[in-house]
């Protein structure tokens, strides 16, 4: 267990430090479920920030937690956690980021 990681808020699958998130993307782009996206921040670095918006969909991978270079973001542990299985709508929703540049179909067509 990274000694960055910050305690779970409340029964939530993944979290978010947003005080060190800077914003790259790489966490959007390696989850196999899109429950992530980049939501308008101008405020923060490049004027994003992470925003989890499919808890309900994390499976649980790990890949956010291990890909981010920031130790911004968090995943609950087995047993901590029920985690959701992928599903095709999962699968076709982070396909649909992907193809937003990463943001949040919330945000489609909004930048
Ligand atoms: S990989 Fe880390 S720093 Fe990059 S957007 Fe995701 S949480 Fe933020
Ligand atoms: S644990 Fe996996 S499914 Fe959940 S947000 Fe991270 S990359 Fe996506």
């Amino acid at each position: 267990m990274s000694k960055f990681r910050t305690q779970n808020p409340g029964n939530q699958p993944v979290w978010v430090n947003t005080s060190n998130c800077k914003a790259c993307d790489i966490c959007v782009s390696v989850c196999p479920s899109g429950v992530l996206g980049m939501v308008y921040e101008p405020t923060s670095t490049l004027g994003a920030m992470i925003s989890i918006q499919h808890p309900e969909a994390c499976i649980g991978c790990m890949e956010c937690e291990l890909a981010c270079p920031d130790f911004a973001i968090f995943v609950a542990e087995k047993g901590e956690f029920k985690f959701a299985k992928l599903t095709d709508e999962s699968k076709t929703r982070q396909a649909a980021v992907v193809a937003n540049k990463y943001r949040s179909l919330s945000e489609k067509g909004a930048i």
